[in-house]
């Protein structure tokens, strides 16, 4: 039989839309029925299991899935024998020390001998040891947050994203710990035929990325700012330029990063450029 690539992927949470999304933007098609605990893809050798996130790093270390997708602060918090693979880019947070927002704080210093709550206890004992400090853990698996209020530690180590719920608790964000975003780790010890499997989704999920951070873009321009353009433009290889029906113009299309695009319209215009399209690039391979 066929060997199939094991998929750990968040049950349900903050990871599991864009875990399944991206699964679905690389051609994997399954069914995700609500209850489901394993679906198999119709037109990939790939398993996908429903779990719990901060089972995922076990299940990968044990090989019980061959990879999974799940949090930067759970693979660093978890310290199982596993790896990051690849960096996905989405779920995006970092995890915090906070106090009480009327509390002095000068430094982590200001914790020594205090306890403080938190889900993440291996990341923040690692973070204050290294910095000399001290301190009492209290374990918790959630709402962090209302732990100062109740009596359970003068601080707390959580995930933020916005601030707005730590601020909603009296809270103050007062140190960084490490920043998060959502990663694929695997097993080092991945046996060769699911490694295999393993490369070409992740040749895909490349390729997913990148197109979302180019577009392709299409305009018009007078024949005479036609070198200008091309030369700011590399595009892939180098711009298309095809003539238009009117006499003296022509039509150039490229692909340009996301993240300068902006800027480039304004010069863009500036050299004469006309009838600007920017269509978004469903997959991208150099
Ligand atoms: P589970 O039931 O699977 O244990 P959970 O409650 O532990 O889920 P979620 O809140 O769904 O976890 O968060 C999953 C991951 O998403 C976190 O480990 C973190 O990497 C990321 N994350 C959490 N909160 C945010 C946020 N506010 N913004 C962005 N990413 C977040
Ligand atoms: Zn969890």
């Amino acid at each position: 039989m066929e060997k199939l690539l094991k998929i750990a992927v968040q049950k349900s949470g903050r990871l599991q839309d864009n875990s399944l999304k991206l699964l679905k933007e690389c051609g994997l098609s399954f069914n995700n029925g609500k209850n489901q605990l394993k679906t198999q893809a119709f037109n990939f050798p790939a398993e996908i299991y429903f779990l719990r996130d901060d089972d995922i790093p076990q299940y990968v270390e044990d090989r019980v899935a061959d990879i999974g997708i799940v949090g930067e602060n759970v693979v660093v918090e978890k310290e199982k024998n596993i790896e990051i693979v690849e960096r996905l880019g989405f779920a995006k947070c970092r995890l915090s020390l906070a106090v009480p927002k009327a509390d002095t704080y000068e430094g982590v210093s200001s914790l020594e001998g205090k306890n403080i709550a938190t889900s993440y206890p291996n990341i923040i004992k690692k973070f204050l040891d290294e910095r000399g400090v001290k301190v009492g853990i209290h374990e918790i698996s959630g709402s962090v947050e209302i732990a100062p209020s109740i009596g359970l530690g003068a601080a707390i180590c959580d995930i933020v994203s916005t601030g707005s719920t730590l601020l909603s608790n009296g809270l103050r964000e007062v140190e960084t710990v490490m920043t998060s975003e959502a990663v694929i780790v695997a097993s080092p010890d991945i046996e060769e035929e699911k490694a295999a499997l393993m490369n070409k989704l992740l040749f895909r999920i490349q390729s997913v990325k990148k197109a979302q951070n180019n577009k392709y873009m299409l305009l018009n321009a007078p024949n005479s700012a036609v070198d200008s353009i091309v030369k700011m433009l590399p595009g892939m290889k180098s711009p298309t330029v095809l003539p238009l029906g009117t006499e003296g113009w022509s039509s150039i299309h490229t692909v340009v990063d996301e993240n300068d695009f902006w800027d480039r319209i304004d010069q863009l215009k500036e050299l004469g450029a006309q009838g600007i399209l920017v269509v978004p690039i469903e997959k991208m391979i150099l």
